[in-house]
């Protein structure tokens, strides 16, 4: 089928209560994954790139493999930009195809972050495609080995009745909240503010975001995605499971150099910890 809109799928998953995962990808294998488990377990998904990973791939090359694994896989798939650093990141991602951009204006001033949010979701909703903001600070940047979990200030985390202004003045679809997590793995357990989720979710009705949620312990997860939140990054856990199981695979056959016996085992390590992810969030069956 299509690509679908992260806002189709999104909406879904709020109304059903559960989560839907974003999994960054880089390497033909790693789609490969996404694919084949969500075939399997009959489960919508996004598949979340960052800039650096577009870099790492070829901006024509990752947008056609996925645009013609989508065309003849059966359940939604979302194509979505990942931290989108400028509106012409934002557009550049539309004209190539993807059904969702994320902008992350959170380092910026409030009101430079709602001035370029808005002028991005005009563009969006020209071209039929899902915006997702940020608003706070998630810890770290994507690619960080670990994530500080030394807890954040109140500042630095979302504002429940910004959030309202933010979303009222921008337009966006959904939005990725602060609420104590970070990008990379935790060296402890992250202090998670479900009381402002709550706050936030009562304010705000569009689909709310998690970013960081790489090693987040599964009955926080379950918490979250209770309070409102309806989609998960997954990045950190998801590449050190394939670099695992490709170790592990060379380990095991010392003398195989050939990628066609090998890269099967990676994929194989890696699609046990996504089938564990979909369970997790609920999405199984949802498409
Ligand atoms: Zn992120």
């Amino acid at each position: 089928m299509p690509l679908a809109t992260m806002t189709s799928v999104l909406r879904e998953a709020q109304k059903g209560r559960y989560a839907v995962p974003a999994f960054n990808v880089c390497t033909n294998e790693h789609i490969d994954c996404v694919f084949d488990v969500s075939l399997k377990l009959r489960t919508p998904v996004i598949i979340a790139i960052h800039p650096v990973e577009i870099a790492f791939f070829g901006m024509k090359e990752i947008t056609r493999v996925i645009q013609s694994r989508a065309e003849t896989h059966p359940y939604p798939v979302v194509m979505h930009l990942d931290h989108g650093d400028s509106y012409d990141t934002a557009v550049q991602c539309m004209v190539h195809g993807f059904t969702s951009v994320m902008f992350d204006g959170s380092t910026l001033p409030l009101e430079e972050n709602i001035a370029h949010t808005r002028e991005i979701v005009k563009a969006a909703r020209a071209a039929g495609v899902s915006v997702e903001a940020e608003l706070g600070l998630v810890g770290g940047t994507e690619g960080d080995a670990y994530a500080h979990t030394d807890g954040f200030s109140d500042d630095q985390l979302t504002d429940p009745e910004t959030a309202v202004e933010f979303i009222k003045q921008t337009g966006a679809d959904s939005l990725a909240v602060a609420i104590g997590t970070a990008h990379g793995f935790y060296q402890g357990e992250p202090r998670i503010d479900v009381d402002r989720l709550m706050e936030i979710r009562k304010r705000v009705e569009v689909p709310l975001v998690l970013h960081g949620g790489s090693g987040i312990s599964d009955t926080m997860i379950q918490t979250v995605i209770q309070e409102g939140i309806c989609k998960i990054n997954i990045s950190s856990e998801f590449k050190r499971a394939y670099h695992q199981g490709l170790t592990d695979a060379m380990e095991g056959h010392p003398d195989v150099w050939d990628p066609i016996i090998l890269y099967p085992e990676a994929k194989q390590h890696a699609k046990q910890l996504l089938k564990e992810k979909f369970e997790l969030f609920g999405s199984v069956n949802q498409a």
